[in-house]
């Protein structure tokens, strides 16, 4: 086993699976069983859920919502996503921990970092709903904010794609993945990995970041056991 503690990084776009909005329940059940197997190996594991598949506070600005209204809407909707994943992993039997950057008590914890350590000690899976807390920021900075925190060795980003490319693979059928690529050639090539606030922080603190396809069953089990999945970036 490669890795003791992880973040793993899910995006709400991917909970939505097949469906147009929302969460789709086969997605939700697959996420849920590959969590479950390396659980099972004794890793770790913190979980940052997104919203994009609800809700995105650039999006409110089109509707004449406030830009930081939206981005709390947004904050909500990660929160909605990290409940759905909570149940379904506490079906699944697992024991999970549920921790907010927004207070909101009589659903979950509030976020405090020694009591998430704590949790994950105790192995406990711990979801960090509603973002960092604050506008302007997203569920991708929360990722690297809070596997620094908690002293995560890795940032294994679950996506669509299977890596990096030299292009965008949806757009570009020429483009090439990189196996592995060091944080100043991502911000040379100007390749989309994260957004920069969480690159960077990624980046300062030396905390490597894999790319990989979530979708893909055994994926998640394989990269904590050290095969080579998806994209490493490392300085
Ligand atoms: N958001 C925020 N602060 C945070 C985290 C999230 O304001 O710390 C808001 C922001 O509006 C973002 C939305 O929540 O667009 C949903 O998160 P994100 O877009 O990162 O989700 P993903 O793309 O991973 O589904």
């Amino acid at each position: 086993m490669k890795y003791k503690r992880i973040l793993l990084k899910l995006s709400g776009e991917a909970l939505m699976g097949e469906k147009n909005y929302g969460i789709d329940p086969n997605r939700l059940q697959q996420y849920t069983q590959e969590i479950k197997k390396v659980k099972e190996m004794g890793v770790e594991i913190a979980i940052v859920i997104g919203g994009g598949n609800i809700f995105r506070g650039v999006q409110a600005e089109k509707s004449g919502i406030d830009r930081v209204q939206g981005d709390y809407m947004g904050m909500l909707a990660t929160l909605i996503n990290a409940m759905a994943l909570q149940s379904a992993l506490e079906q699944g039997g697992m024991y999970t921990r549920l921790m907010s950057g927004i207070k909101i008590e009589s659903v979950c914890e509030p976020f405090i970092r020694r009591r998430a350590i704590r949790h994950l000690e105790k192995g406990r899976i711990v979801i960090f709903g509603a973002g960092i807390g604050n506008p302007y920021f997203t569920t991708d900075s929360t990722a690297s904010l809070r596997a620094i925190e908690v002293e995560a060795e890795v940032v294994l980003k679950g996506t669509r794609v299977d890596g990096v490319y030299t292009a965008d693979p949806e757009k570009d059928p020429t483009a090439t993945k990189y196996d592995t690529i060091s944080f100043h050639d991502v911000y040379e090539k100007n390749l989309n990995v994260m957004d920069m606030t969480a690159f960077t922080l990624c980046q300062e603190n030396n905390l490597p970041i894999i790319v990989f396809d979530m979708n893909k069953d055994g994926n998640l089990v394989e990269l904590v056991k050290g095969k080579k999945i998806g994209t490493l970036i490392t300085s």
